[in-house]
């Protein structure tokens, strides 16, 4: 795993607020020179505006008189800041809910959602494999019948898992498919269905009117958001329309293992408010890591 060159940027900032003031003003003027330095690590822009915001009223005015208490003093309430950022998030504990849900209705469902490329299917066959590990009967299904290859790559991890696997070919309606795979659930013959789907962003209305039929004709237990870190500002804007035109319950932040940035999870879970469940950490089947704010908070601020 990369060390996050945000790390630095937050520690001189820190450095900087030691030797100011801490009144309203001075924090500004200190802070206003480290917004684009946060924004080149992949913190959203209104993000780090409004973190700033934040942290000055949190330490202004604050009586406090050695350097290094005062240093103390403002990398605690940043990092409280941070952290209460996160508690308000909230947390999925997605295996509890999976046997909750499968002992009261038999099988549970996951439709993902997010933009071409980001990783959703490489993620789906990450999580089915974590199922089938558990000793779950999973079933993936295709619903991405857009994407050249989507298809057969979903079927390819399939096989190579041992997972059930739905599709109805490439001009099939995709609400169709999370239809045919939800029904495996109700017949008893799989307990976790995953729903692959499509995620071209050029037709963005029909997107997501696909989006919101499937979702109508799964009535999944979890919606996730796919997005990947390494897109920085776009994928928390993807991120926002996902959330306002389909809605989803958390994120899976991809490619964590190449970013060396480290801003994306700050921002995605800042704008949606939900948790981050799982980051993925590589292109293989095991890379997929539970995600805690803790740890990543240890990464920037340690
Ligand atoms: P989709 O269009 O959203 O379904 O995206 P894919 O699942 O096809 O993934 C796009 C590319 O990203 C593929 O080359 C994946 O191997 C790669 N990828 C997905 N997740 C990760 C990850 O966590 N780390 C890295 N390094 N690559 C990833």
């Amino acid at each position: 795993m990369p060390s996050f060159s945000l790390k630095n940027v937050l520690k001189s900032f820190v450095e900087e607020l030691a030797y100011t003031e801490l009144d309203p003003k001075a924090v500004e003027e200190v802070s206003s020179t480290y917004v684009l330095k946060l924004v080149e690590e992949g913190v959203a822009l209104e993000v780090a505006e409004s973190i700033f915001r934040d942290l000055s009223e949190r330490i202004s005015g604050k009586k406090v008189g050695r350097l290094e208490n005062k240093k103390e003093i403002v990398l605690k309430e940043f990092r409280r800041l941070l952290e209460d950022l996160f508690s308000r998030a909230g947390k999925i504990d997605i295996w509890q809910r999976t046997a909750e849900t499968i002992q009261q209705k038999g099988y549970f469902t996951i439709v993902f959602l997010g933009p071409n490329g980001h990783g959703k299917t490489t993620t789906v066959a990450k999580l089915a494999n974590l199922y089938k590990e558990k000793g779950y009967r999973v079933t993936i299904a295709a619903a991405d019948t857009f994407r050249a290859g989507a298809i057969e790559q979903a079927q390819y991890w399939a096989s190579k898992i041992g997972a059930d696997f739905v599709s109805l070919g490439y001009d099939a309606d995709p609400a169709a498919v999370a239809y045919e795979a939800v029904k495996r659930g109700e017949k008893g013959l799989s307990q976790v269905i995953l729903i692959d789907t499509a995620g071209r962003m050029h037709t963005k209305k029909n997107l997501m009117d696909e989006m919101r039929k499937i979702v109508r004709v799964s009535q999944p237990d979890l919606k996730i958001f796919v997005g990947d870190a390494l897109v920085g500002n776009d994928a928390v804007e993807q991120a926002k329309t996902f959330y306002n035109e389909v809605g989803f319950d958390g994120s899976i932040l991809t490619k964590f293992d190449a970013d060396t940035k480290g801003g994306a999870a700050l921002s995605i879970v800042y704008i949606t408010r939900k948790p981050i469940i799982f980051v993925g950490v590589g292109q293989g089947i095991r890379d997929l890591k539970e995600f805690d704010p803790k740890w990543y908070l240890e990464m920037l601020l340690d």
